[in-house]
């Protein structure tokens, strides 16, 4: 981004205007153990969840803070990091008028989103190797409304991870924002991008405990970004975007470092071993290089790989439209994966 560009300059004028609302939990600073009755919020005095939860989530943040090593005002939460694209349109793209930029084959919710919002999308194809083309900034340094680009890194349902050099040089001479988003980072070794907060004001990064951390069913998703950009989203989010439950079973996750690195640790390893067993198969065309916890396998017929595998129980993903013939197969347990190949092997 320019250096004499701010992020104001890229906020919506309405956004920029909008005064944060606040809820009757923050409007009240004093003692909560010091206060006899809470009568501010119309909540209901009996029952286990009758109290609104913490609306920034400063418990869950600061356990993040100490796993990831980043400061807690540098910490957004989200109701599952599809939240922080929802709000990122809500923030920077003008309807009708701002753009948006994803590279293709990518996760489908970039565009999605932007079709709610009426965000025009320009799409720009990876390369054959699904990595960023060579030209990938200058055909977004001529779109002049762009103000998002969505990066994935390990990208869905390639898997693999986008090269380091090529992302920066698209955060350093963008002048817009741009979304990192690394739901699958665990799955690779790459822990950088976090520490480069400070100095790219235009980055977002998106993390997510549904993924390596095994929380999808409690909907918490991670953005880390600059300060000044957190408080656009803290003000445009609804006001309790996560449920104190889902709090609560967040923080016992993230209590357990151990087991998530135990499981993490297996899943690239069983990773390597199904790669391996579908290579061997002579009805498979080829199996992509996986940094994430899925792998894209190009089958002779993939829709006839699908169907024999529904067959056998076995549910995998049909990525056929997006790039010919493919599947997108998750990484199961140790016994699935073992299913998977025995059936596999049998076709
Ligand atoms: C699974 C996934 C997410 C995570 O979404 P949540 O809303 O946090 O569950 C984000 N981005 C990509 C690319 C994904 O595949």
């Amino acid at each position: 981004m320019k250096s004499n560009l701010s992020i104001k300059d890229l906020v919506r004028p309405n956004i920029l205007a909008l005064k944060p609302y606040s809820s009757a939990r923050e409007d009240f600073t004093g003692s909560v153990a010091d206060s006899y009755a809470f009568l501010d919020a119309n909540e209901n005095p009996y029952g286990e969840y009758n109290r609104y939860p913490d609306p920034y989530q400063n418990n869950v943040k600061e356990r993040i803070s100490q796993i990831k090593n980043i400061p807690v005002e540098n910490i957004f939460l989200s109701n599952g990091s599809d939240e922080v694209i929802d709000l990122a349109y809500r923030i920077f793209c003008e309807p009708l008028k701002d753009k948006a930029i994803v590279f293709t084959p990518t996760y489908a919710m970039y565009e999605h989103y932007a079709n709610i919002h009426q965000t025009p999308v320009v799409p720009i194809a990876l390369d054959k190797d699904f990595n960023l083309p060579k030209d990938a900034l200058e055909t977004i340094l001529q779109e002049k409304d762009a103000k998002l680009v969505f990066i994935c890194s390990p990208n869905n349902p390639t898997a693999n991870l986008l090269s380091t050099s090529d992302i920066t040089k698209l955060v350093e001479n963008f002048n817009g924002m741009v979304i990192l988003d690394q739901a699958y980072i665990d799955f690779a070794d790459q822990n950088h991008w976090v520490s480069k907060i400070d100095k790219y004001p235009n980055l977002i990064l998106l993390q997510t405990l549904s993924k390596a951390w095994g929380g999808a069913n409690l909907r918490v998703g991670m953005a880390f970004g600059s300060k000044e950009v957190l408080s656009y989203f803290n003000k445009v989010k609804s006001p309790y975007n996560i449920s104190g439950v889902a709090q609560n079973e967040a923080l016992k996750l993230l209590g357990d470092v151990q087991g998530f690195e135990k499981t993490t640790q297996q899943i690239k390893q069983q990773n390597k071993v199904i790669s391996q067993a579908l290579q061997e198969l002579d009805f498979v065309v080829k199996v992509y290089p996986s940094d994430a916890n899925f792998i894209l396998v190009v089958f002779k017929d993939a829709k006839q790989v699908y169907k024999y595998l529904i067959s056998k129980g076995i549910v995998v993903r049909d990525r056929s439209f997006v790039v010919p013939n493919a599947l997108r197969i998750s990484v199961g347990s140790l016994k699935q994966n073992e299913r998977l190949i025995q059936e596999l092997k049998k076709y």
